[in-house]
């Protein structure tokens, strides 16, 4: 053995305790650590021929990398849709690390540690409310989600015509309807070969919303003639956390042959609270589901599953099977992860979602949910009573999209964004909403609370002074 492998093997303990003080050190002043710095690294270190040593290998990483993180996973980071991670999860990540299977079979070949994702598939569904009709898997993101799911669904549409699209690629136009699809959505229409100009825009219901019109969904079902389509519907979209009405679309359902896809990145987990699971209402009918974990679920990223009908089990592993590991038999048995999703070797990802739901229960998840939706409701009233903003959408959940009041002071919202980021106190991202500038914020972190409010108005009250706005 190499001789710094074998002194790391041989400190092992000691080494695995300064990461763990580290981390410590990290996680308790994550509060005041900036949410955005101009630190900055010229990335084109040499490799040395002989190595460091972890220890020496963390005392650089402490010199130079570690002045590059910001608190992404603090209390007042509102850009993007930025989860934390808890206590459980943090466990549950590190645990994935040191035992580091490779999660595919669920049957005895070497490793049977798919069988932990399984079981944490089935405590998500419970969580949400879902029925066991759903075959769920891990991935690294909802992007990957979608992508998985639209691999599925681009595979039954060739089958709607007695083809399979997966062996011998498409050869029929793909009919995809959508409203307000995210982009990772169009990106994956991108990945799978079907095009990213290739959809039909349906218009959204009329007023401040960004739902799918079931009206204008109808007609252009008819104008389709016939032909079956894929529908990519969302529960939550980015700016104003708006979702489609599925209990209609189930009612379309009934008549139509369509598959039907729903991004719920975030808005998913308005399930696991009686006070907003209405939003969901329906949603058990969908052919496929996306829903993130590294944002409401407040686990490391990288982390997010999907949920696929188990009826369209053999169009997955049609769409997913390696070609020299043809499946042979019913698809459920003998299943292997290996064969219904993008990656071939994955880690462990459920783990920290597994212990972050035996360690938080139902009532944990509700708790952040109803938490989040509170701040938000408490950060529009801010806003609104400090005179200077306007919001551009009534607060349905989670997401405050808001904008200077007035046209004249369109120009000044890049302006008055980046001053407040780079103060460093909290993080939001800009957007474009109905045509209009503005910043959104949004609410999915479990330690927010009360107080991370007040400073953020405190820091929007001296950007406006700055700027004489
Ligand atoms: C965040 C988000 C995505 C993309 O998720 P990643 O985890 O960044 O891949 C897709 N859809 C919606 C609605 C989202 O909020």
């Amino acid at each position: 053995m190499n001789t710094l492998l074998q002194q790391d093997l041989n400190d092992f303990e000691n080494i695995l305790d300064k990461a763990k003080q580290q981390g410590i050190d990290f996680l308790n002043r994550l509060e005041n650590i900036p949410t955005s710095n101009k630190n900055s690294i010229d990335p084109t270190r040499g490799l040395n021929e002989l190595g460091l040593g972890s220890i020496e290998a963390l005392k650089e990483f402490n010199e130079r990398l570690a002045p590059l993180m910001v608190a992404s996973a603090g209390p007042r980071y509102w850009g993007f849709v930025t989860g934390g991670s808890t206590p459980a999860s943090i466990v549950g990540d590190w645990l994935a690390s040191v035992y580091d299977q490779n999660t595919q079979a669920i049957k005895a070949q070497g490793g049977v540690s798919a069988l932990i994702e399984f079981e944490t598939i089935h405590l998500l569904l419970q969580l949400l409310q879902l029925p066991d009709s759903f075959l769920g898997g891990f991935v690294t993101g909802a992007t990957m989600s979608n992508f998985t799911c639209l691999g599925v669904a681009r595979q039954w549409f060739g089958k709607q015509f007695g083809k399979d699209f997966a062996k011998n690629g498409i050869s029929e136009p793909i009919n995809i309807l959508t409203a307000t699809p995210h982009s990772s959505s169009i990106k994956s229409l991108a990945m799978l070969g079907i095009g990213s100009n290739n959809f039909t825009t349906i218009k959204t219901i009329e007023g401040n919303r960004e739902a799918i019109d079931v009206v204008d969904l109808e007609n252009n079902i008819k104008s389709l003639d016939g032909k079956p389509f894929i529908l990519i519907s969302s529960a939550g979209t980015v700016n104003t956390a708006d979702f489609d009405d599925f209990n209609a679309i189930s009612k379309l359902k009934e008549k139509y042959n369509f598959w039907w896809h729903i991004d719920a990145a975030f808005g998913g987990f308005a399930a696991v609270s009686d006070k907003f699971n209405h939003f969901v209402d329906g949603w058990q009918g969908a052919d496929s589901i996306t829903i993130d974990c590294h944002k409401w679920l407040n686990v490391p990223y990288e982390s997010a599953f999907y949920l696929i009908n188990k009826q369209h089990a053999s169009l997955q592993i049609e769409t997913f099977q390696n070609s020299n590991a043809p499946y042979l038999g019913n698809p459920l048995e003998n299943f292997n992860y290996l064969n219904v999703l993008p990656e071939n070797s994955r880690r462990l990802r459920a783990l920290p979602v597994w212990f972050s739901l035996l360690a938080y229960g139902k009532d944990g998840f509700k708790d952040i949910v109803e938490n989040s939706v509170s701040m938000a409701l408490h950060f529009g009233n801010e806003l609104i009573e400090d005179g200077n903003f306007e919001l551009m959408a009534p607060i349905r959940l989670n997401n405050v999209c808001f904008t200077l009041k007035g046209d004249h002071n369109q120009e000044k919202i890049a302006q008055f964004f980046t001053a407040l980021n780079d103060r460093g106190k909290v993080f939001m991202t800009p957007t474009v909403y109905r045509n209009r500038k503005g910043i959104r914020a949004s609410f999915v972190n479990w330690r927010t609370t009360e107080n991370d409010i007040k400073i953020v108005i405190e820091e929007i009250k001296a950007v406006c002074l700055d700027l004489k706005i």
